[in-house]
């Protein structure tokens, strides 16, 4: 296939301020990287991100971008995707702007199965304001941001998600880029809620896990005697996890009973890669269609709401009519 559209094409000129050796940057890479190999026109990418860190990305790409508010970057998100549903929609949140003060919006996008793709950049702590515990922190670790051990115990995200509702959920890495493309990818390619987090060292106030740490620093083989990284991918070993209409209740409960023991495996072998897929529900924007059977042809987006001198051309009274009891 020819690759009309370059790498350079999901770039911008923006000056980025991550820390040097930040993992966002690895993020920020797997995403451009995806768009490029699945040549999404960047008039059709938006990019939506909370605070933080992470709230950064949609400067750096070359698309629609929204750099909205403190835990409401999913609600915004939802909003633009169901007025524009032919937009690619990309949700960049941070542990602490989605899983702490955004964390209700978290849990409804799920059981929404709205057809977008959340991204959640895990670095367990809240690196923009000075490396807070952030609610992925493991309880009695002490980073050097702390001045004393975390007094909190630490949300799963991977099992919140599932509980959640979202239809696709994975994990990847940021220092590999390579496999966390493809992740985005498929994440982006499935229809409905799909999250992807992302482990993401922030070498300026998580000093404990750090690129080195993940990389196997100090984590010995006891077979080869050698340092091995304390990630693994889940697809060499085999997993998989895909739930369909034609999924029986025995084989269901076996794929989520080996799902939830990936989903708590942790310390020095943390899986990174698809965990879940299930393929059984209609997207968000499916089951307004067939409430609305003109949503897809005339989504908002595409709703003319002025004349040509610019007078306003709307008219509510049809939507009010229908709330009228
Ligand atoms: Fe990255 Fe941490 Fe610096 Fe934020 S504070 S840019 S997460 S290294
Ligand atoms: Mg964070």
């Amino acid at each position: 296939m020819e690759l009309k559209l370059k790498l350079t094409d999901y770039r911008t000129d923006v000056h980025n301020n991550w820390c040097p050796g930040c993992g966002d940057f690895g993020i920020l890479s797997s995403i451009q990287q995806a768009l490029f190999e699945m040549q999404l026109n960047p008039s059709k990418v938006a990019i939506i991100s909370g605070i933080g860190c992470s709230a950064k990305t949609p400067h750096y790409i070359n698309g629609y971008g929204i750099h909205t508010l403190h835990g409401r970057a999913i609600p915004y998100a939802t909003g633009l995707k169901l007025a524009n549903p032919e937009l690619e929609v990309i949700v960049t949140v941070g542990d602490g702007d989605g899983l702490g003060i955004g964390a209700g919006h978290f849990v409804h996008a799920g059981r929404r199965n709205v057809d977008f793709t959340v991204v959640l950049y895990n670095n367990e702590v809240y690196g923009l304001t000075k490396g807070q515990a952030a609610p992925t922190l493991n309880i009695g670790v002490k980073t050097k941001s702390l001045p004393k051990p975390n007094i909190n115990q630490a949300i799963n995200p991977i099992l919140l998600a599932f509980a959640a509702g979202y239809t696709f959920i994975a994990r990847g890495y940021a220092y590999e880029v390579k496999h966390l493309k493809e992740l985005i990818k498929q994440a982006i390619s499935h229809k409905g809620s799909a999250f992807v987090e992302v482990i993401q060292p922030c070498p300026t106030y998580n000093d404990i896990h750090t690129k080195e740490y993940w990389s196997g620093k100090g984590n010995i083989d006891p077979k080869t005697g050698k340092e091995v990284p304390r990630y693994y991918k889940l697809e060499e070993t085999g997993y998989e996890c895909i739930i369909t209409d034609e999924t029986t209740e025995e084989e269901y409960l076996n794929k989520i009973s080996n799902f939830i023991k990936k989903a708590y495996e942790s310390g020095n072998r943390v899986p990174i890669g698809v965990f879940y897929r299930d393929l059984r529900f209609a997207t968000y924007e499916e089951r307004l269609s067939s409430r609305m059977p003109t949503y897809k042809i005339s989504p908002p987006a595409k709703q003319e709401i002025a004349d040509k001198k610019g007078n306003s051309i709307t008219n509510i009274d049809k939507i009010l009519e229908e709330f009228a009891i």
